[in-house]
């Protein structure tokens, strides 16, 4: 008989589901939640909170699938790990967890694959695989947790930017961000927690009105509409301002500083002039921008500039009063450039 897979429930379905099948009371959902979320739990055995009757009924009905580690890279330093992880269906997906001064922070997929097509993104070569569901990105939190656990640590912030356009998978990845907020799962602030999207404006806006301060990241890589047409298919649908006054309005309404990717690509968006009409472009708004110098994608033979290239970027943005942040390098030496592990395991 194939067992019901209760990972990624919330509270009211578990309840609701173990009430119609097995007559139990309410704080039992709770419980087993807990053992899942908190604790890691993959089967009922270990939950020694239930009797050892009532965890044998439940292993008759039910399973706990979150997510397989099928395999871990670390970095030289020890500061990032790459997790290859795998679901029920045999999709696998990326995580990256990076030990930051501020605390561990996740990299989440929310997508396997990605549609949208971004000339410098390795996640995209093989299109959209599938959505991933809430509780198949709440998985990868958990599992990164149980490795976490041998070291006395937890995950303390999430970033959705990983494969996948969040905004295109939205009702999931609201749903997940809803239930990694819930004290029997993570327990995370909405303030821990960042969503980055290439700029898809009606998903901003409809982020802005779902009342929880996450914080929002815009992935912008280039200052006009020509070039940026050129390296992010989107802004054919959603142009350059369409986006930067949805970031506006983002910040406005919610108080929430946003923040601007803008991936640094030798030649092509690196020059004095493109950063000069990037700091006209965010005048006047509540923003930073993160600069990323290239992770360089062979396959597409985009180049990283020189150091000496990604610092005059810097000042010229700095001068014009913008808030400028440039990426510490993370990972390099374990492929940590999106997508790349998944796409050797799964050519
Ligand atoms: N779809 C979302 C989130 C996933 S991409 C988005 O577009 O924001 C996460 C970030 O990595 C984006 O800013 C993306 O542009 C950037 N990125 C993708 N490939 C990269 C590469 N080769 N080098 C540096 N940054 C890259």
């Amino acid at each position: 008989m194939n067992r019901m897979n209760l990972f990624g429930m919330g509270e009211g379905e578990l309840r609701d589901e173990i009430a119609a099948s097995m007559g139990l009371p309410r704080f039992r959902a709770r419980q087993i939640l807990e053992w899942m979320y908190r604790r890691g739990a993959e089967s009922f055995d270990g939950m020694t909170s239930l009797s050892k009757e009532l965890r044998a009924a439940l292993s008759e009905r039910y399973e706990i699938f979150g997510a397989r580690v099928i395999e871990r890279l670390d970095s030289a330093d020890g500061l990032t790990a790459k997790f290859l992880l795998g679901f029920s269906d045999g999709t696998a997906v990326e995580t990256v967890l990076m030990r930051q001064p501020y605390g561990t922070s996740i990299c989440v997929s929310s997508q396997a694959g990605c549609a949208m097509g971004c000339a410098f993104c390795a996640s995209t070569l093989k299109g959209l695989s599938r959505d991933l569901t809430s509780g198949e990105m709440l998985a990868q939190a958990v599992a990164v947790n149980r490795e976490l656990a041998a070291e006395s640590r937890k995950v303390d912030h999430l970033v959705v930017m990983g494969s996948g356009e969040p905004l295109a998978n939205y009702d999931n990845v609201i749903g997940f961000l809803r239930l990694a907020h819930e004290k029997y799962a993570l327990g995370m602030s909405f303030r821990s927690m960042t969503v980055s999207t290439c700029g898809i404006v009606p998903g901003i806006d409809r982020l802005m009105e779902e009342g929880i301060p996450v914080t929002l990241s815009i992935s912008l890589h280039a200052p006009t509409d020509e070039l940026r047409s050129r390296l992010m298919p989107i802004n054919r649908k959603h142009s350059l301002q369409g986006v930067v006054e949805a970031g506006r309005r983002y910040g406005e309404r919610t108080g929430r500083r946003v923040t601007y990717e803008y991936t640094l690509i030798d030649g092509v968006n690196d020059s004095a002039e493109h950063a000069r009409e990037l700091s006209r472009l965010l005048a006047g708004q509540l923003a930073s921008v993160n600069l990323i110098p290239v992770n360089p994608v062979p396959e597409r033979g985009l180049m990283r500039p020189s150091p000496e290239r990604v610092r005059r970027f810097e000042d010229i943005l700095r001068r014009h009063g913008r808030a400028v942040t440039v990426r510490r390098e993370m990972g390099a030496d374990i492929g940590a450039a999106c997508g790349q592990l998944r796409n050797r395991y799964s050519y």
